[in-house]
């Protein structure tokens, strides 16, 4: 007989078939797992029934918490996975590390608040935009990240293809939207009302977290109308915390150190470098 004709509970098989049938069915992987092994241990240490089931039930919560962040974390697209932990603050002292650690624990989000990082290039914004969507992700909120270039590119295919209001309310419902790198490309005058339109639904209903290599007063160039700048900025700087994120890139700094390393290497190095890319080999 086949078991999804008959009505569930009436199914023939050895319990553990039937147990895995239906654990499967109630979404409870861990259990399905761990209930043997949770049982020999609970036999061993003479724990009782509902403390046997209390600690498998557990262990389901758990897992899908993990299973849930996890999603939440795909769902966001983000390009890297990045946190705080590998963030150098002393790197950047122009950024006030008490308020990126404070903004970590997501409470802005459920103010609907903003968080705007300035800096030039190479100064960690983009590492720090992506610690923050990931302690938001873990926190429990649905996340969003993409670039000011690409958010323009899909809106306008969107509406191309008479879509744009799907993608609207979808962009509309993210608890965090993560617009990075606004100002790299300057866009055309459908692309910042697009642009607009989608920061002035999320005004007071969601948070926004953009970065920018423009000082505000420069903004002007990439959404090409004084009008719509005006306005944006109104809208995004209303609640507000604002990175500032200037000095050297880390990125230079980074592989500078790597090049004074490695000359350091080669005066020391008895092998010869590779006569193709200078690079010594390893040993
Ligand atoms: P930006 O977005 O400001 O141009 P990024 O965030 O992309 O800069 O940083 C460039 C690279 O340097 C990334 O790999 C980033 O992880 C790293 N980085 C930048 N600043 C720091 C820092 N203070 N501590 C650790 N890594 C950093
Ligand atoms: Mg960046």
């Amino acid at each position: 007989m086949t078991s999804d004709k008959m009505p569930t509970g009436t199914t023939g098989g050895t319990p553990q078939v039937l147990l895995a049938h239906h654990l499967k069915q109630l979404k409870l992987p861990t259990v399905l797992r761990e209930y043997e092994k949770v049982a020999r241990e609970c036999a061993r240490d003479g724990i009782d029934h509902p403390r046997y089931l209390l600690r498998l039930i557990e262990l389901e919560l758990i897992d899908r918490e993990r299973r849930t962040v996890e999603r939440r974390i795909r769902a966001a697209r983000f390009p890297a996975v990045k946190s705080l932990d590998t963030f150098d603050f002393t790197a950047i002292p122009s950024l006030n590390k008490m308020l990126v650690l404070e903004l970590a624990r997501s409470e802005y989000i459920l103010r609907r608040e903003n968080v705007i990082a300035l800096g030039n290039s190479g100064t960690g914004k983009t590492h720090v935009a992506l610690a923050l969507g990931l302690a938001a992700c873990q926190k429990g909120f649905t996340v969003a990240f993409t670039t000011a270039a690409s958010l323009v590119n899909q809106l306008m295919e969107a509406r191309d293809e008479r879509r744009l209001l799907k993608l609207q309310r979808e962009l509309a419902a993210v608890k965090l939207l993560i617009v990075d790198e606004l100002g790299y490309v300057p866009l055309s005058a459908t692309g910042a009302e697009l642009l607009f339109e989608v920061l002035s639904q999320r005004y007071e209903r969601g948070s926004t977290i953009i970065t920018s290599n423009l000082p505000f007063e420069d903004w002007t160039q990439v959404l090409a109308s004084e009008r719509l700048t005006g306005a944006l900025l109104d809208r995004l700087t209303h609640h507000v915390s604002i990175l500032t994120m200037n000095g050297d890139s880390y990125r230079l700094k980074q592989s500078a150190g790597r090049r004074s390393a490695r000359r350091a290497e080669q005066n020391q190095a008895t092998v010869s470098a590779d006569p193709n890319t200078g690079e010594i080999p390893p040993t």
